[in-house]
């Protein structure tokens, strides 16, 4: 059952506190800020009805700006980047001034699950809506560009009628939830954490309640490690409880960005039924003791840093569950992440079949097509992963060959250089309100570049070296858990001019030797010489590494 939202607590904030962190629990109900201002004055939900009654059908001009830069956030919707604005002036710009007339729309997928009916559905809403594009984001989702105000009505109406949202896709409220894209095929699975992904949805997507949050709240459930647990608010990541079978290791208190933190284990077992009532506490207690004066430090994170994870359990516990949670192990780690590219063999006998678009773009009439290629080869399930790749499931061995020669044609092969599998890159400045430099464009470059310059050395590469571009020191693209992670900023030339750059962090990782890259004082490149960087730092590790040594931390 959902634990009651607090509406106040009982402590009153003290006398001798000098300055609260905007706590509702601690009595903090005044907005300290203009996003709590916003939140109050309306609730973000109640956006919707405007749209539908007011903005559509009014179009563009008629957006009232607290709902335009604020609350339309909670619908997946955000202005993008008027084209022609350089890097160089996004901080100085007012907002309105980097505003475009037309929007980023993202399509939340929860466990990157999709019908092939439903991936073609995307794919022409694409193309009828968003002039054919269609980025896979890391998060599972799907992001879309040229969206107009007009037909949002229209895009919801199919989207819905098929089972899709965009509710909760962006804004203070519970992102889309991650899971492995083999959940409940792969053989080495400790358990299918799916049904609590499906009950969260259905419980409480959309409620109020779990709606306002100081800021984003990031979830993974698992029974693989394959879906970046150590960067999320709360992970529930699968473990066998010696006494009680398979379930979940809890873990709360992940992030990126600025003072990115591992998330920490609460050395508590939740049996997979448990997972939802679990989740709803945990994000309660964001909810109710988050700080909410500072939107840079309103993330969990803050939190159970500040308060530890022995205070955090008992806090969840005795005021949200009402009752102990079991004690119980630690998972085991792997020593990659996996990224499932390539061709799988699944319990039940049949395949995956994953490729790898490149840093995650693909247009909606290739997704129009992939679908149909996966339905003729006799599969009905597509996944998105968390690294920006496309699986297709359930697929015949007779039917591979076939499947695999029609992805060939699609631009989309299932057998890709190491270089294609460990790129990734976030929007940047093509769309990006926040960018400071370009990435997609530069993705693509560098991996058809390091495929020609690299063929000599590419069959010594046993494991992908990650590269990871952003286009901002925000961390879209998880720079820090890569073994090359890239944010983007303006940087002096050797002539003295201010160009596209990046701030390098290397040797960055997930698994048995989680952590993150390290920022190399001084460490920068511009973006004209970033293919040549990169080589030298491969061609380096490659002849200095020891057998079996991964990319150096
Ligand atoms: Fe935009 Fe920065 Fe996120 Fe990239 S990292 S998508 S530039 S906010």
């Amino acid at each position: 059952m959902a634990p009651p939202a607090r509406e106040t607590r009982a402590h009153a904030p003290r006398a001798q506190q000098r300055r609260g962190e905007g706590q509702w629990a601690l009595g903090y109900r005044e907005p300290l800020n203009p996003n709590e201002r916003s939140k109050k004055d309306d609730h973000p939900l109640n956006v919707r009805a405007r749209i539908e009654n007011i903005y559509a059908p009014q179009g563009f001009d008629a957006i009232d700006p607290g709902d335009l830069r604020g609350r339309f956030r909670w619908y997946g919707l955000y202005t993008q980047r008027k084209p022609g604005i350089d890097g160089g002036r996004t901080a100085t710009l007012d907002p309105e001034e980097l505003d475009d007339e037309y929007f980023m729309l993202r399509v939340r997928i929860d466990g990157g699950a999709l019908t092939t009916e439903q991936l073609s559905l995307i794919g022409e809403i694409s193309n009828t809506y968003a002039r054919d594009t269609a980025d896979v984001t890391d998060r599972q989702n799907i992001q879309y560009h040229w969206i107009r105000i007009e037909d949002m009505p229209e895009i919801w109406e199919k989207l819905e009628g098929a089972g899709l949202t965009t509710m909760t896709a962006c804004g203070d409220s519970p992102r889309v939830i991650l899971g492995s894209p083999l959940a409940g095929i792969a053989a080495d699975e400790v358990i299918d954490g799916t049904p609590a992904i499906d009950e969260i949805k259905r419980r409480y997507l959309g409620k109020p309640e779990y709606a306002n949050l100081p800021r984003k709240f990031k979830t993974a459930i698992s029974g693989l490690p394959d879906v970046a647990h150590e960067v999320h608010d709360v992970a529930f990541v699968g473990v066998r409880h010696p006494d009680h079978g398979p379930g979940f290791d809890l873990q709360v208190g992940g992030g990126l960005s600025t003072n990115p933190m591992l998330a920490q284990r609460l050395g508590a077992w939740v049996p997979l039924a448990e997972v939802p009532e679990v989740w709803a506490a945990v994000i309660s207690v964001f909810r109710d003791y988050g700080y909410r004066r500072l939107r840079s430090r309103a993330r969990l994170k803050f939190l159970v840093k500040d308060w530890g994870a022995e205070k955090f359990r008992q806090v969840l516990e005795e005021e949200y569950l009402g009752r102990p949670l079991v004690d119980g192990p630690a998972p085991e780690v792997p020593e990659r992440q996996h990224d499932h590219v390539g061709v799988h063999r699944q319990k039940d006998g049949r395949f995956s079949v994953g490729v790898a678009p490149v840093a995650g773009r693909v247009t909606g009439s290739t997704l129009v097509a992939l679908a149909k290629a996966a339905e003729r080869a006799g599969s009905s399930r597509v996944r998105l992963t968390p690294l920006q790749k496309i699986l297709i499931l359930d697929v015949p061995e007779s039917e591979l060959a076939g499947l695999r020669a029609e992805l060939d044609d699609l631009g989309l092969p299932s057998d890709v250089s190491p270089w294609r599998r460990g790129v990734m890159a976030c929007t940047g400045i093509e769309f990006c309100k926040l960018a400071i430099v370009e990435t997609k464009a530069r993705a693509r470059d560098l991996v058809s570049e390091l495929e020609r310059r690299l063929a000599d050395v590419q069959s010594e590469v046993d494991n992908p070296v990650t590269v990871h571009l952003n286009g901002c020191p925000n961390s879209c693209a998880r720079i820090q858990t890569a073994d090359i992670g890239l944010k983007g900023q303006i940087v002096t030339d050797a002539d003295g001019n201010q160009v596209e750059g990046f701030q390098v962090h290397l040797g960055g990782g997930l698994g048995l030797d989680a952590g993150f890259g390290r920022k190399l004082r001084g460490h920068k490149v511009i973006g004209d010489e970033l293919v040549d960087y990169v080589e030298r730092v491969v061609r380096a590790y490659l002849a200095q590494r020891e057998e079996g040594e991964r990319f150096p931390q």
